[in-house]
């Protein structure tokens, strides 16, 4: 594989970080993760929009345009032949010294690998997934804002623990007022009747771009399609959940806290939003080539 280090395609085992950098020491960085469909890469400029604006919340200029960034992501994905791929954008602090201070580090790191896909075993989409709320509450927005898709995935983390040591493979974390946030790397949504809920962005979120799809191509299939504060009562009655994000997709929700979703499977609703994504997911995107 050929990693993206820097304005240089380089070997994977030549592609190595200082111990210094500050991506590493203070996980001070921002990253996105991006599919590639049928040799197009999805929703490109949207994850470089939003690395570009993480990266300017936390006093972080990437030495490069976004246009200049786009070009990288797709050269790469030519030099491994990522036609349906995930690929991994990051940009550290840099090198600096032991010390936090940011303006020692003098040149940000950009990092791209173009992997080839890990999907979720098909049997979790037609199983459905059971989840578990958590104790570990989402970063506060007035602490590290959970818009910022930061190199700091602790609070993830943390949460992802809670969850395995659970017996289930994700959870949802809470907001600071114990409303629903959203997964450790996906957004949550509710279906009830003909309603599509989902958390706002003020909630504590990472606004998802699979969310974003998802909303919009929910709403041009004429569901009412709301951004709303939710309780984890709006879980547990729920008709269906299901989580959206990059690697995911839409997955369906069946068990929430050891509680019954809908009738245990993933719903009609569910199905048919998977379905719907995965269609224009495959018919857009950047060419590869
Ligand atoms: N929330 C968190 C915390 C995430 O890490 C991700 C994955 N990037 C998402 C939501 C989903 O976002 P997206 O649809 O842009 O992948």
């Amino acid at each position: 594989m050929k990693i993206y280090m820097n304005g240089k395609l380089v070997p994977e085992r030549a592609a190595k970080v200082s111990v210094f950098d500050h991506g590493l020491l203070y996980g001070d960085g921002v990253f996105e993760g991006i599919r590639s469909y049928n040799g197009r890469v999805f929703m490109l400029d949207e994850h470089i929009d939003r690395l570009y604006r993480s990266a300017k919340a936390i006093g972080l200029e990437i030495p490069m345009t976004k246009r200049g960034m786009a070009r990288a992501v797709v050269k790469t994905c030519k030099a491994n032949k990522t036609m349906d791929g995930y690929i991994r954008l990051v940009v550290t602090r840099g090198v600096g010294t032991l010390g936090l201070n940011p303006y020692l580090c003098k040149r940000p790191q950009i990092i791209i690998i173009a992997a080839n896909i890990q999907l979720y075993p098909k049997k979790l989409y037609s199983e459905g997934l059971r989840i578990v709320t958590v104790g570990t509450v989402r970063n506060l927005p007035e602490a590290v804002n959970p818009g910022i898709k930061s190199l700091n995935y602790l609070n993830n983390i943390l949460a992802k623990i809670e969850a395995i040591n659970n017996g289930v493979m994700e959870a949802v974390m809470l907001n600071g007022q114990g409303s629903v946030a959203e997964a450790t790397g996906d957004n949550i949504f509710v279906v009830k009747g003909n309603q599509l809920l989902t958390p706002p962005v003020h909630a504590g979120i990472l606004e998802g771009i699979t969310r974003n799809v998802v909303m919009d191509l929910a709403a041009r299939e004429g569901y009412n399609v709301s951004e709303t504060t939710m309780s984890r009562y709006d879980l547990y009655t729920a008709d269906e959940v299901f989580l959206t994000g990059t690697a995911a997709e839409v997955i369906g929700v069946v068990d929430i806290d050891n509680r019954k979703i809908g009738d245990g499977t993933p719903g009609k609703v569910t199905r048919g939003l998977e379905r719907h994504f995965r269609k224009f997911a495959k018919s857009t995107g950047t060419p590869i080539e």
